[in-house]
């Protein structure tokens, strides 16, 4: 996990970015894990819906609740957890 300021231009792989300058964040962004190439966006944002949380203890095994379910593209549907992709 990387804390950014804005996101890059490009994303490494397997690598989860956050934005913000502290906590709370207000964006988790990575390429998606099925290979697709696709980045995905999760708002962190307090009180706005859909809204992702972010679980980091240090910044080495983070876990996002809830799932992420794409709708569209490759349809992937995982859990993060502890740093590990978790297929559904
Ligand atoms: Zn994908």
């Amino acid at each position: 996990m990387i804390v950014v300021e804005d996101l890059p231009d490009q994303f490494k792989p397997r690598t989860l970015y956050v934005v913000g300058e502290n906590e709370p964040y207000w964006l988790a962004a990575f390429v998606c894990p099925c290979g697709c190439g696709e980045t995905i966006q999760l708002p962190m944002i307090t009180g706005q819906r859909p809204r992702w949380t972010l679980d980091s203890k240090g910044t080495r095994l983070p876990s996002l609740s809830p799932s992420v379910d794409r709708t569209v593209g490759c349809r992937s549907h995982f859990w993060i957890r502890a740093g590990k992709i978790w297929w559904c």
